[in-house]
């Protein structure tokens, strides 16, 4: 009978190439490795690169974000987008400081308090930075995993979790939960390419047969004429101006004002933006 976790070194080999792909591969300084996994949360790696460099020349350790104002973390997250991100990460900084004499926890449970961390980041944080051996599971790790060990396209959250548990490599869990992220990124995708796949000879979709075989595309929500479009365009004008009020901002984005007013309310509330009368501006 098939093991039930199939070895690891044809992932691994295929690995092998992109294993120091990205700046944030070729270190395992916890603070960049936070910074970089806050990044990727929901931006492409090759999106994140320039911004993560940027970034970090800006910032350089926990303690220089820790005490940088709010405003200056926002400019300093252009081109990532998802900017409450950059709100949760400088929280994050500061807390790091006060509770934990400025060391990056180690543990996932302990990660998990802090603002914009969930349990997929603190588990590829503790995993990369400390080699705790832990499975990071977000959505292409669980299609992976759902699709080569269970041969369904769903699991569900906590076979998944135990699947991918016992899955880990105990030598490299952070390298390994990386080859995973990357497998399900390039190849497992909700269309898959497993004429590419290294799983392929082992993957129970692929061995139960066409009518088992994934194909579920997933239709992305457009970003064009999106609330999330309007939010990013009004921080993208107030990087570039003190403050401004709703009509003027209007006048700059190129979207009708009930728009705008909405998008400001909704930045303002997650501490992205103030007011000051009439004016808003990024929070300081
Ligand atoms: S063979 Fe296909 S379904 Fe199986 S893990 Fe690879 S890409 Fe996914």
């Amino acid at each position: 009978m098939e093991p039930l976790t199939p070895d690891r070194s044809a992932v691994l080999a295929w690995f092998e190439p992109r294993r120091l792909a990205y700046p944030w591969r070729r270190t395992r300084e916890p603070y960049r490795v936070l910074v970089s996994e806050v990044m990727l949360q929901q931006t492409q790696a090759a999106r994140v690169e320039g911004a993560y460099r940027r970034f970090l020349r800006r910032f350089p350790s926990l303690r220089a974000l820790a005490a940088a104002p709010r405003r200056e973390v926002l400019v300093a997250w252009d081109g990532l987008g998802y900017n409450r991100r950059a709100v949760a990460l400088a929280e994050a900084a500061r807390r790091i400081v006060r509770e934990h004499g400025g060391r990056v926890p180690r543990e996932p449970a302990a990660l998990r308090t802090l603002p914009g961390v969930g349990p997929y980041t603190a588990a590829a944080v503790a995993s990369i930075a400390f080699g705790v051996p832990v499975a990071a599971v977000d959505t292409n790790v669980r299609r992976v995993v759902s699709r080569a060990l269970g041969g369904a396209e769903d699991l569900g959250s906590a076979r998944v979790r135990e699947l991918a548990q016992a899955w880990l490599d105990p030598t490299d869990p952070g390298g390994w939960n990386q080859a995973l992220m990357d497998l399900g990124r390039e190849l497992c995708r909700p269309t898959p390419r497993c004429e590419a796949c290294p799983l392929r000879p082992v993957c129970r979709a692929v061995l139960s047969g066409p009518a088992h075989a994934p194909h579920h595309p997933r239709r992305a929500e457009p970003f064009e004429g999106s609330m999330r479009q309007v939010r990013g365009a009004v921080v993208r004008a107030l990087r570039v101006r003190p403050s401004a009020t709703v009509p003027e901002l209007a006048a700059v984005v190129g979207e009708p004002e009930e728009r705008v007013r909405e998008a400001v309310r909704r930045l303002a509330a997650e501490g992205i933006l103030e007011h000051r009368g009439a004016r808003v501006r990024l929070a300081s």
